[in-house]
């Protein structure tokens, strides 16, 4: 691409009058796009994607244009600059790639039917009207909609529709805002709507193939957070109304477009009276996260892409401070630290990792920016250290005045320190450049040499990294007063360890609280000293001992049979947030051993022996009253049991499903999953095999959908997952969306490993055809990525990868999945025999 300056540099819109003509039956878009601006030059760029641009006029007189495909531009020539008003009429085709305006499928009584939504960001307005479609190009929109209506069906948009006239729907003018969060929507849609205590009109919509009761959880915490959000942000929402959608068909989670929140109907609807705690848990926090966009993000709005971490990672923190208040006793910082916390420091570990901040100007580019762990996770992370040290007051304060500062305007991460730096007397800007503009993080290092306890700072990889030389400005939050607030030098000196010790009274430690994003390595009489009272240490530190020496076993710095006894230590924990991470570190020893190998069994023993008490304790039934803690510990040391192949457990889960097999959607959500895939595991053929899949075709309840999922991929009949690959295609059965889970599946299922990875070698051409364009799309290779683990199959990878690394969009993520698959085969050659004696002696 040659033309890549920003088109708002040529032409600044002000004002948009859109009318918009959609037909289902024809599949075709037909508009007119009429632009009210400031041309700064006589040949100005207009933004327009697959579109044949029929007209243009310029303050109703034609003008002379060029459509250019290649920088998804029209090129129009005016007399003169200054205000002008551009007036195109194009049409555009009705396509299935869940991007621009697009339909979703779904079938209500058999029938099939059809919703037709809309996905901009990042750069897909420019497929639906012509326009400056970028973030800093923000301006008030008056929509006018038409289509081929029938009667009883629903539309909404970004604001409230003013009148209809002739079958053109026109809604109130918008707030100045940005192309890539204009929305709107209709078909035969429900809806249940309430009011917050400032009167923000508050809605929920969905299918009709939904009961009515799957919108009310959604209602609740979409009303609650608003009113958090007012609270805490000290800035009314800004609009009449705020519609939370769910679409049958849809790309991401979740998208932010103002006053109308879009979904997938899995984070939005549930069954609120048999869906998994850790289901609402992480509807509420998506919710909750696309909500605190409505002012971070849509009020204030990134000036260019390179600042989408603003965005993302602000709404990331946010998403879990809003929650914490309005469901308090679900302690949801504890998701953090088992999600968000490792899937940032598994991510940031390996070399070629972007870092938060990442220039960028190619629409191609733009979408591999969001890398979930490092712009979502690890940049919450960041904002939660920002958090810590300024503390709730100083950056309510702050925000307060970066809103009112910014308000339908657009901002860079600059000026969001400034606002924090003024509100606290801090320089958080310096503090969180490093952490902003440098991949990676440290391990932080702590020893006692000659005496002197003594920090040093490097960075942290797994797998092959070339140290670059970065420090990190650190908040090390020690429970020593002599450790610096702020560590910023290669080493330091703290003093006397005996001394320190004496007159601390306790173990040293940094990063109490686990909220700075780095690891900790103490050396051998540090970390004796804190083990040897780890039973009374609380919950979150019990995680981060856990979380830090796995880390520290895949970049090779430990011996990962040392992390092996931890996990008898920490076993018969009551908390959840324990169990979550203590499970999650146990099946990472599961790349050890070989399927059927003498060393499996000895693995699934330990399992055994890790879940026995806790699996007696818990039973396959929840208890009346029991707490939020049993609830989320059952499902991991059931699956602990069922893994481990232990035989009571297996019969259990058979009586269970025996006895609801006529109303299996019954069964309870939690423990539901492990059920249906026991049966299909160890009772299964083809006719339960049909059964499921024709439930899972019918149901609306994503979380049967996805227990159904996961219980089908497990079948070990080859002539099933036979079956299964060849339903991959067809999206009547299987969504576009929804394919990654299904394919991941398979390919983790040893039985199912070869024919998945087939599959997607010999489909790859369908599969680009299909989501090629989809933001998700690199996913597939970092799903392969977290299962290979031979050389034979590392070989295959490159193999079949290697020729795509100079596709736009890819080749960071080729070049960092060879890492780490590379990085992986050899910490299993090196460290196997260790890990399995271990394993052997811990049993
Ligand atoms: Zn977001």
């Amino acid at each position: 691409m040659t033309a890549l300056k920003h088109f708002y540099e040529t032409f600044q819109p002000a004002h948009y009058n859109l009318y918009i003509d959609v037909n289902r039956a024809t599949k075709l878009i037909s508009g007119t796009s009429t632009i009210t601006g400031d041309a700064k030059e006589t040949t100005v760029l207009i933004h327009q994607k697959f579109m044949t641009i029929k007209a243009v006029t310029a303050d109703g007189k034609p003008v002379t244009f060029s459509t250019d495909n290649d920088n998804e531009a029209i090129h129009i020539t005016l007399p003169q600059t200054g205000e002008t008003t551009l007036s195109i009429d194009y049409t555009a085709p009705l396509t299935d790639s869940m991007m621009g305006i697009y339909p979703s499928y779904y079938e209500l009584n058999g029938e099939k039917k059809q919703i037709i939504g809309t996905q901009f960001e990042t750069t897909f307005a420019r497929q639906a009207f012509p326009s400056v479609d970028e973030p800093e190009a923000k301006a008030t929109f008056d929509l006018a909609i038409k289509f081929d209506e029938q009667p009883g069906e629903t539309i909404i948009a970004n604001m409230p529709e003013k009148r209809e006239e002739n079958g053109v729907h026109y809604f109130d003018t918008t707030v100045r805002m940005s192309t890539y969060l204009i929305a709107f929507a209709f078909g035969d849609l429900q809806s249940k709507t309430t009011k917050t205590k400032s009167g923000v009109e508050v809605g929920v919509f969905a299918t009709k193939a939904h009961q009515p009761k799957e919108l009310d959880f959604a209602l609740d915490i979409a009303k609650r957070s608003i009113e958090f959000y007012e609270d805490f942000y000290q800035t009314p929402y800004p609009l009449p109304h705020s519609w939370q959608l769910a679409l049958p068909d849809f790309s991401a989670g979740a998208m932010e477009n103002w006053g109308l929140v879009t979904y997938r109907e899995a984070y939005l609807t549930l069954d609120p009276d048999n869906t998994s705690l850790d289901m609402k848990q992480l509807v509420a926090t998506v919710i909750a996260h696309e909500l605190a966009h409505q002012w971070f993000g849509d009020l204030v709005t990134m000036k260019w892409w390179d600042d989408l971490w603003l965005n993302e990672s602000f709404a990331n923190m946010m998403e879990y401070v809003a929650v914490d208040a309005i469901e308090p006793d679900w302690h949801i910082w504890e998701l953090f630290q088992t999600s968000e916390a490792p899937m940032a420091l598994n991510r940031d570990a390996t070399d070629g990792v972007q870092s938060v901040h990442v220039q960028v100007e190619d629409p191609a580019e733009i979408d591999s920016l969001f890398d979930s762990a490092i712009v979502y996770a690890k940049g919450a992370r960041m904002l939660v250290m920002v958090r810590a040290l300024l503390g709730d007051d100083a950056l309510r304060k702050g925000l307060k005045a970066y809103f009112a500062t910014h308000k339908y305007g657009n901002a860079t991460g600059a000026d969001l320190w400034a606002a924090l730096g003024d509100a606290s007397g801090l320089d958080v800007g310096a503090i969180m450049n490093s952490w902003l503009e440098q991949p990676g993080y440290p391990v932080v290092t702590a020893t006692v040499n000659d005496g002197q306890l003594t920090l040093s700072q490097d960075q942290f990889f797994v797998g092959d990294g070339k140290e670059a030389g970065h420090l990190w400005q650190i908040p090390l939050n020690s429970n020593y007063d002599a450790a610096p607030e702020i560590f910023k030098d290669k080493t330091v000196v703290l003093g006397d360890y005996a001394q320190l010790r004496a007159a601390s009274g306790k173990p040293f430690r940094v990063n109490v609280g686990n909220n700075s994003h780095f690891i900790v390595k103490y050396d051998d009489t540090l970390l004796t000293d804190i083990l040897k009272d780890a039973a009374s240490l609380d919950a979150i530190s019990q995680l981060q001992i856990l979380q830090d020496q796995r880390l520290l076993a895949e970049g090779r710095q430990i011996s990962y049979a040392a992390v092996v006894p931890l996990l008898t230590q920490f076993a018969a924990s009551k908390r959840a947030v324990v169990n979550t991470a203590l499970y999650q570190v146990a099946g990472n020893l599961k790349k050890f051993v070989d399927p059927e190998s003498a060393e499996e069994k000895q693995l699934q023993a330990f399992f055994n022996k890790l879940s026995a008490d806790q699996v007696a304790r818990l039973g396959w039934t929840a208890q009346k009253g029991e707490s939020n803690d049993d609830q989320l510990t059952r499902p991991y040391v059931l699956s602990a049991a069922l893994y481990a192949q232990n035989k009571d457990v297996i019969a259990d889960a058979h009586k269970l499903f025996a006895t609801n097999a006529d109303k299996l959607a019954e069964l309870p959500a939690d423990t539901r999953g492990f059920i249906l895939a026991n049966e299909i595991k160890h009772f299964g053929n083809e006719t339960l095999f049909d059964q499921l899949l024709a439930d899972y075709r019918s149901t609306s309840d994503a979380s049967y959908k996805n227990d159904i999922r996961g219980a089908l991929t497990s079948t070990p009949d080859a002539n099933l997952i036979t079956k299964l690959i060849g339903k991959f295609e067809d999206a009547d059965t299987i969504k576009p969306q929804d394919l990654r889970g299904w394919f991941r599946g398979v390919l983790a299922n040893e039985k199912g490993e070869q024919a998945a990875w087939d599959w997607i070698r010999n489909d790859w051409q369908w599969l680009d055809d299909t989501v090629g364009g989809d933001m998700e799309f690199t996913t597939y290779i970092t799903v392969i990525t977290g299962i290979f683990r031979t050389p034979e199959r590392l070989a295959e990878f490159k193999a079949f990868f290697e020729p795509k690394l100079p596709t736009p969009g890819m080749t960071r993520e080729i070049t960092m999945d060879i890492k780490v698959i590379t990085s992986r085969v050899a910490l299993i050659e090196a460290e196997k025999t260790a890990v399995n004696q271990a394993i052997t002696t811990a049993n």
